[in-house]
């Protein structure tokens, strides 16, 4: 599902174009005082043939005429480069805003969106906006000026000729207005299917192995020319409404012309003006033809960045992580790291419930437990109980729909997600590895930590012996290698890039896939060590790592089921006991 708005009206160009409405209108006067002077050329052109013919001087009529075409030269310029700047910075503010809230969505909001849908608002719907507000604005403005010029010259030489046209124009105007907003429609239409190229793309792309494995390329050459066509078939609909807007602006000319000569001959028999002023009438008729034409255009284009602007403020109603970090919050921030107050748990789930969504089951069904400050807690119990899920209420990813989660005795909701969020080493089951250098993967949630920090840190993790093997150290290039680390390799670096933000909680979601003993070993030793400086909440898929946990909470379908020792649980608990006894808890030769 993604974010569409159908209701398109010229009131979405406010917020964009407002900013910019003084140099819109300096620019359109600039247009206007441009098209005067050359309005004004063939006057300035008569007085030099006139000086000519009188034999006077023709100096002054000759700087008058230069003067007009370099002043209108200028003038023309001036306001095409006003109207391109302007129309560049609509779209670098649109871009912007974007950008700005991308990465602030929350994460329920993200989960609706298809990524490669978002990265053709970005791109593709931005730049169908930026044709609106050059080409739609100068086309505009240059229509107005042309109409309104060529309307005042009309109504000097005959009124009832002018008001003959403007009946004829007004029906023909009214007819476009109606068939205008189809095109704003074909155009989010058609941008909805570029959006969907880019979201299978994307998709099939991001799992290329897996495609190619399955023989599914034809399958996703296949969604991705469905789009295309439909893409194309927007694109054909939109130039059905353009040539009979095309057709129907020769039509009112023509039709106009027609009015204009019965009506004019008429009046011209009756004596009621000369057959000069009818010829005159005429003549500016056809010149009115190119700023009618031009406004009809306007209009399209105009429209069209009205179907894509509808996309881009679609995502504007999309809701983002709007925390405002306050300086009473580094207070809190200090308090959290100081611990919780003698007696209070560092975290508590109290009561928690949760869904992933309004029509979705509920996945979590008032859990309690605590987690007191230091040393380590396992969470245990089959694939699909919640355990992820709570790691996730823990960040404030989702909110709860039930209870609270509450730290230090504060209800976590109340406490701005970045501060919460500082406070947290967070490392996911299949932690990725960033494209870039093992030295940045390490410093992505701290870029500011000391080489000590840094070096502690990794020999904290066991990493040391992986950075003598590599041929640069820290600094080579681990992106594309990333499938060559080992399983245990890429946890651990997870495990060092979160404890490097120094938290006041490690959040750490075993990999279920084996480790050797090598790296079991590895892995259990750096929990161990980080289990010193920071309370370690691990969700356990080895023997080895519950055995060394102070505390073990057994969830089975979104509910605590025990919690305990591994020697309690093991003679209390037979679930626990079974997942103890066979895969989930099997040992590392297992
Ligand atoms: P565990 O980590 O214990 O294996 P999870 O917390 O990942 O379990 O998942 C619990 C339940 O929630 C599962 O039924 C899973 O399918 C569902 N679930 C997990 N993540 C999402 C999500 N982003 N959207 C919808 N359902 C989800
Ligand atoms: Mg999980």
């Amino acid at each position: 599902m993604s974010a569409t708005a159908s209701a398109v009206s010229w009131r979405a160009l406010g917020p964009h174009v407002r900013p910019h409405r003084r140099v819109l209108a300096a620019g359109a006067l600039l247009g206007l005082l441009g098209s005067g002077a050359a309005l004004a050329q063939p006057l300035a052109a008569q007085s030099v043939i006139e000086a000519l013919q009188e034999r006077e001087s023709v100096l002054t009529p000759i700087v008058v005429l230069s003067a007009l075409v370099v002043v209108g030269a200028l003038l023309t310029g001036t306001y095409l480069l006003l109207l391109e700047r302007t129309a560049e910075r609509i779209v670098l503010r649109a871009r912007l805003g974007l950008a700005a809230r991308m990465l602030r969505l929350r994460v329920p909001a993200i989960d609706r969106q298809s990524p490669g849908d978002l990265i053709t608002r970005m791109t593709s719907d931005t730049t169908l906006l930026r044709a609106a507000a050059s080409n739609g604005v100068v086309q505009l403005v240059n229509g107005a000026v042309g109409l309104l010029g060529a309307i005042v010259l009309m109504a000097v030489v005959d009124w009832v000729l002018l008001l003959v046209t403007l009946g004829v124009l007004g029906t023909i105007a009214f007819g476009v207005l109606v068939l205008l907003p189809r095109i704003s429609r074909a155009t989010e239409r058609g941008q909805a299917a570029v959006g969907e190229i880019g979201s299978v793309l994307e998709r099939s792309l991001a799992a290329v192995r897996t495609v190619k494995a399955s023989g599914a390329e034809a399958r996703e050459t296949a969604a991705i020319e469905d789009a295309a066509r439909r893409s194309y078939g927007a694109g054909l609909e939109l130039a059905r409404h353009q040539a009979v807007l095309g057709v129907a602006t020769g039509l009112a000319i023509q039709v106009s012309f027609l009015a204009v000569l019965g009506v004019g001959g008429a009046r011209v028999a009756d004596g009621a003006m000369d057959v000069a002023a009818l010829v005159a009438f005429l003549l500016y008729l056809f010149y009115l033809a190119e700023p009618v034409s031009g406004l009809v255009q306007a209009g399209i284009e105009l429209q069209a960045g009205l179907g894509a602007l509808a996309r881009l403020d679609a995502t504007e109603e999309l809701p983002v992580e709007d925390d405002v970090e306050t300086p009473a919050d580094s207070v809190l921030e200090s308090a959290i790291a100081a611990g919780p107050a003698p007696g209070v748990p560092l975290i508590s789930f109290a009561r928690v419930a949760f869904a992933y969504g309004d029509e979705r089951a509920p996945v979590l069904h008032d859990v309690s437990f605590s987690v007191p400050e230091g040393g380590q807690t396992a969470l245990v119990g089959p694939s699909g109980a919640g355990k992820t899920t709570l790691f996730a209420l823990l960040q404030r990813f989702y909110e709860p729909t039930g209870g609270a989660v509450l730290l230090g005795g504060r209800d976590i909701s109340t406490i701005p997600r970045g501060t919460l969020r500082r406070s947290i080493g967070s490392v996911e089951q299949d932690a990725p590895v960033l494209a870039g250098t093992l030295r940045d993967n390490l410093l992505y949630g701290a870029p500011g930590a000391s080489g000590a920090e840094l070096a502690e840190v990794v020999a904290e993790t066991r990493l040391e012996e992986l950075v003598a093997q590599l041929p640069e150290g820290l600094d080579s290039e681990i992106a594309s290698r990333g499938t060559s680390l080992s399983g245990g390799e890429r946890q651990r670096i997870a495990i060092a890039r979160a404890l490097l933000r120094r938290p006041r909680i490690l959040l750490l979601d075993e990999a279920t896939s084996q480790l050797d003993a090598r790296n079991e070993m590895a892995l259990r030793d750096t929990i161990a060590r980080a289990a010193r400086r920071c309370t370690v909440l691990v969700i356990a898929h080895r023997l080895s790592t519950v055995v060394a946990a102070d505390q073990i909470v057994v969830l089975d379908a979104g509910r605590v089921r025990a919690a305990g020792t591994h020697a309690e649980l093991v003679e209390h608990d037979a679930l626990y006991r079974e997942l103890a006894m066979t895969q989930l808890l099997a040992g590392p030769a297992g």
